[in-house]
């Protein structure tokens, strides 16, 4: 299989619309992973930093942020400012988890593109993630934007505290069901200052593992969360396991895309 490497940070810009804050400031990440980021608090700001962006050669945008206290991204307040950034033309991707049918709707009427999907167990979710939701709860969420004709791109993260051996079984049946074309698999990260600063990343043999049984379903990419001093093991165990890598290590010398790695086949040549 031939793999090409993902480089978000060029023509496809990472936004927090929560800035640095994160209300649910969840035991994996404390907020530390919004530090790579553009902030931005309010619509307006996002709407002039998306006019300012395009004028750079950006053409893609990845919505994220802290979530609240029942694990949301607050976006309500942003809708009509992705809708300017859509008419403006950009490709635009939310960074989302389970959520209810008039949310999922609400994003659909903004022009959201792509739901780079949080997906995770009901023990990973409370334990890692403090939340109290069930893979159902996922999988309705992942069902309510598929029918608002997002394209879902469920995001799995091996080696969260807390996940269940056989889960991701579970995950491959929802995502056959589903009809996903694409998941990305991440590394959990043991962060500094964070209650899980000393577990243990996942080794690359696990996340080659998952990709091989994934590739059944759907096609699968390496995304950009993974632990940096296993960097190097990971890319090379996967490459050619997976067609594609987020921010692959220079040792590898893949084809370069200037986007995130969940944009659907079609949408590729605008980020070349
Ligand atoms: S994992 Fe892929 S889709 Fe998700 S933020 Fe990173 S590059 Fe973008």
């Amino acid at each position: 299989m031939n793999t090409s490497g993902f480089f978000p940070k060029g023509k496809f810009i990472e936004v927090s619309i929560t800035g640095r804050a994160c209300q649910l400031n969840c035991p994996i990440c404390g907020g530390r992973w919004l530090e790579g980021m553009l902030g931005v608090n309010r619509p307006e700001d996002l709407v002039k930093l998306g006019i300012s962006e395009w004028k750079r050669g950006a053409r893609g945008i990845l919505i994220s942020g802290g979530y609240n206290r029942e694990g949301k991204l607050p976006i309500q307040p942003f809708l009509w400012a992705i809708r300017e950034l859509k008419r403006i033309g950009f490709i635009i991707s939310v960074h989302t988890g389970p959520l209810d049918k008039k949310e999922a709707q609400d994003l659909g009427k903004a022009g959201v593109d792509i739901a780079d999907f949080e997906l995770m167990d009901e023990n990973s979710a409370r334990i890692a993630k403090g939340l109290n939701l069930s893979l159902e709860d996922y999988l309705r969420g992942m069902e309510d934007l598929s029918g608002e004709g997002i394209e879902v791109v469920p995001h799995i993260i091996l080696g969260l505290p807390g996940s269940r051996e056989g889960s991701l079984a579970g995950y491959i049946d929802i995502i056959r069901e589903l009809k996903i074309r694409r998941t990305v698999i991440l590394g959990f990260i043991p962060t500094p200052g964070t209650e899980f600063s000393d577990e243990t990343a996942p080794s690359p043999e696990t996340l080659r593992r998952a990709a091989e049984e994934l590739r059944k379903v759907s096609r699968v990419s390496l995304g950009c969360m993974r632990a940096p001093w296993l960097k190097r093991e990971y890319d090379r165990m996967l490459s050619g396991v997976v067609d594609r890598i987020a921010n692959p290590h220079n040792s590898l010398n893949l084809e370069r895309v200037e986007a995130c790695c969940s944009i659907p086949e079609e949408l590729i040549d605008r980020f070349i």
